[in-house]
């Protein structure tokens, strides 16, 4: 695409977004499915077209710190220190919302989510709309995410009313959600900014909700970003294939023994960084070869491997 071209695009997704539009555009963690964060109808279309349950509240996106006035009521020194830090970026802070941020966003909560994505495009379409948008992922609710233009096509082309293509997402995986509702910062949810960096920047270890807390992150499942074939974990040594039909996912590069219908491998190096960035595309290729199972190795529990191996739990919970 030119950029007269792009200009014109994000020109016009703007003005749809304005008037109550759906519009799919680019993030580095994955594509949003956006409408305004201040017109109630528009995001409740965002719940119908993905089927996304009502009580899983959207996050919003910002394209400046100096709009958090207009969605957050207050923010807590340690939360403008990660935002100083940290924003742009695949961090989401759970602050007390403003009136103006209508129920249906927030689920009926007290609280916002609220980020600013790192992607020119995001930014100057939330900026030319003048509006925060909401937006979950561009993606039927439970499935994949979608970390390029073509997955959303494939999946909501027909549904939505704009889709900005951006190429493939750099993160690739969602956000990491640190909450200050509570005295204290809690992380609700791993993502792209890993809790290593988040208690660097704080000075501190903070508290992580367990997967099981109802209030830490609602709308959270045991089972999500989920293929339909059957997705079995492992580590350390490769099963052995369970004949045609079989599917295996590797987090670093490594000898495959034969019998394996189709394999992917993540990052050939063993990059944590590059192999979140790969994981959804190869996971929906997976998805689409036709298999009976797939074996799915974990990823080290630490850096970027933790929010890898979170969303592989919930791949492979049934
Ligand atoms: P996503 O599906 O990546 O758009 O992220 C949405 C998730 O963010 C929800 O499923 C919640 O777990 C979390 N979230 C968003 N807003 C809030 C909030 N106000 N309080 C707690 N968690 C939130
Ligand atoms: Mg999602």
């Amino acid at each position: 695409m030119t950029q007269d071209n792009l200009d014109t695009e994000i020109e016009k997704a703007a003005r749809l977004l304005r008037c109550g539009g759906v519009v799919a555009f680019p993030t580095e963690t994955v594509y949003g499915l956006g409408a305004s964060a201040f017109d109630p109808a528009a995001a409740a279309r965002i719940f119908e077209i993905k089927g996304r349950p009502r009580f899983d509240p959207l996050i919003v996106h910002l394209p400046a710190t100096d709009w958090l006035e207009r969605v957050a009521l207050e923010v807590p020194p340690k939360a403008a220190l990660l935002a100083e830090k940290l924003w742009p970026g695949p961090l989401t802070l759970v602050l007390r919302k403003r009136d103006e941020v209508p129920d249906i966003v927030t689920a009926g909560l007290p609280t916002v989510g609220v980020r600013l994505p790192d992607h020119d495009i995001a930014r100057r379409l939330i900026e030319a709309a003048g509006v925060p948008v909401c937006a979950p992922s561009a993606n039927p609710f439970g499935y994949v995410s979608p970390t390029t233009a073509a997955h959303v096509r494939l999946q909501l082309g027909d549904k939505i009313d704009a889709i900005l293509d951006g190429g493939p997402c750099r993160v690739g995986i969602e956000s990491t959600i640190v909450s200050f509702e509570g005295v204290s910062p809690t992380l609700l949810r791993h993502g792209g900014v890993p809790i290593e960096t988040i208690e660097a920047v704080l000075g501190c270890a903070i508290a992580v909700a367990r997967p099981e807390d109802p209030v830490a992150a609602p709308g959270m499942l045991k089972r999500h970003y989920s293929p339909s074939v059957q997705v079995v974990l492992f580590d350390g040594e490769i099963p052995a294939s369970q004949g045609p039909g079989t599917g295996l996912l590797l987090i670093s590069g490594r000898q495959v023994p034969g019998g394996f219908t189709a394999v992917e491998i993540l990052s050939r190096s063993g990059s944590l960084s590059e192999a979140a960035r790969n994981l959804f595309a190869a996971l929906r290729r997976l998805d689409e070869a036709g298999l009976r199972v797939m074996f799915v190795e974990r990823a080290p529990e630490s850096g970027l491997g933790v929010a890898i191996n979170d969303r592989l739990r919930r791949a492979a919970s049934r």
